[in-house]
């Protein structure tokens, strides 16, 4: 299928065209039809499948055909999103999709002086994306009514709900008129996640893009087994194999020490900048900048600064630190290995962290193969610490079973081909070797028999 196939307005169409876009992706084709016809739709799907694009065209198609001048102080179109990062990102791309429209799209987020999103506001807007803290500090002040949003998106609401902003969206719902289509994004689907979809959405459409095409084809994962006190050289050998021209996204656990990280590693002769929640808006706009210009090749983030930043050029991330929240490493490698780049995810798996691993691999369904290759690979600390990984396992393993099985719906193994060979398998170079990219099972049973006899 092509987007010229789809029922897409003709400027929608070129925008496209221009961005080289041809073929809708598996969630853009599935959801953009229904939600042309005017459905709700519930998308499981994270980033990197598409999934902007899948709410932002429809939605533009929808303005067009009914083309009305938006009410002061109100939008058309209301999209929430967790963080400023992803609230930028959506915003651009509502603006690029839209080219050939006249659109007029706010951004509304904290951390920034709020005057000249006010002012934007005044006389109306097409589309305006928010995250949920300031744009209820707006409306309470009086600057923003939500009387006339007519399509109102929930984009990663399942981070919304992990960063405590059930009742501000819960509220901001409850003002937009019930007359509405209404879109609900997620990348996973908890209990708590459902609920919340089902109180705001009208007989929806479902969509669900497993993560794992995107996650075993195009990003390559690995595990280093090492010592916290050898993670910082390591790192340092990684970032100086990286290519003339691409960038990398370490990850830490802390604000201070992604601070400290980055400082360190500029000393070491490689730009780097941090990005969290500590710095101002303009601060990580500035490094943003700086790192897609390729000025700044190497970025650390915090998980919830990382939410958004969307650079093809990404092609190594570094798990410096494991992140205690699974879904964080999903979302991690998610920023590598964006569109149709390929992208190398390197997690660092301290003693401390092992149990963090195990979480990370019940979750994606595949166990990380283990480098046995990097400089720091002590076989008898990292056959200690493999020991401590599969007999928690095992654990869960068992009591998992107990309780029924695979919390993922007993669809066994569901990652297909991917149990992800990757350039450093056997090879030592990250860069060496790469022509084999898509692991098969038998990749996987063998990196399982690697792992026994480390
Ligand atoms: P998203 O999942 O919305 O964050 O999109 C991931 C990346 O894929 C972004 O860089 C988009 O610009 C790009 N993209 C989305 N849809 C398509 C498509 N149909 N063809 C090519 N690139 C796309």
């Amino acid at each position: 299928m092509t987007f010229a196939a789809l029922p897409l307005a003709e400027p929608i169409q070129r925008a496209l065209a221009g961005r080289g876009y041809e073929t809708p992706s598996p969630i853009q084709a599935q959801a953009i039809p229904p939600l042309i016809e005017g459905r709700d739709l519930l998308g499981c799907a994270q980033t990197g499948t598409g999934k902007t694009a899948a709410f932002c065209l429809p939605i533009l198609h929808r303005l067009q055909e009914n083309n009305r001048r938006p009410k002061a102080k109100s939008a058309r179109v209301l999209i929430l999103t967790p963080t400023r990062e992803l609230a930028t990102q959506v915003g651009k791309s509502m603006e690029a999709y839209g080219e050939f429209l006249n659109i007029k799209t706010a951004l509304v987020f904290g951390g920034v002086g709020q005057g000249p999103q006010v002012r934007a506001l005044r006389p109306g807007v097409d589309v305006l994306v928010a995250c949920p803290g300031r744009l209820e500090d707006l409306i309470d002040q009086g600057h923003v009514t939500l009387s006339g949003v007519e399509f109102i998106v929930l984009d990663e609401a399942d981070r919304m709900l992990d960063m405590g902003f059930v009742k501000p969206v819960k509220r901001i719902v409850a003002q937009v008129p019930k007359q509405r289509q209404s879109l609900f994004f997620s990348a996973t689907m908890a209990p708590s996640v459902r609920e919340l979809a089902n109180s705001i959405l009208k007989d929806p459409v479902s969509v669900t893009i497993e993560p794992e095409v995107k996650t075993s084809e195009s990003v390559s994962q690995r595990v280093c087994f090492i010592k916290r006190e050898d993670k910082r050289s390591l790192l340092k050998e990684l970032l100086e194999e990286l290519p003339e021209g691409e960038l990398a996204i370490v990850f830490g656990r802390t604000k201070y020490g992604s601070d400290k990280l980055a400082r360190w590693i500029t000393q070491q002769g490689i730009k780097a900048e941090a990005i969290h929640g500590n710095r101002s808006q303009s601060q990580r706009d500035k490094t943003l900048d700086r790192f897609r210009a390729g000025k700044v090749p190497v970025l650390v983030a915090t998980d919830v600064a990382a939410r958004g930043v969307d650079v093809k050029a990404v092609t190594l991330v570094i798990n410096f630190d494991l992140p205690n929240e699974p879904d964080a490493y999903v979302h991690r490698i998610g920023r590598t290995g964006r569109a149709e780049a390929t992208g190398h995810a390197v997690s660092f798996c301290s003693e401390e962290e092992v149990e963090y691993l195990r979480d990370i691999e019940r979750l994606i369904e595949m166990s990380l193969p283990i480098d046995t290759e990097q400089a720091y690979h002590e076989p008898n600390y990292a056959a200690d610490l493999a020991q401590m990984h599969s007999r928690g396992q095992q654990g869960k393993k068992g009591r998992r079973s107990g309780g029924g099985g695979n919390r993922r719906g007993g669809g066994g193994q569901r990652r297909g081909n991917g149990g992800g060979n990757h350039r450093n398998q056997g090879g030592g170079n990250r860069n060496q070797g790469g022509g084999e990219r898509r692991g098969n099972n038998q990749n996987r049973s063998s990196n399982r028999r690697r792992r026994a006899k480390v």
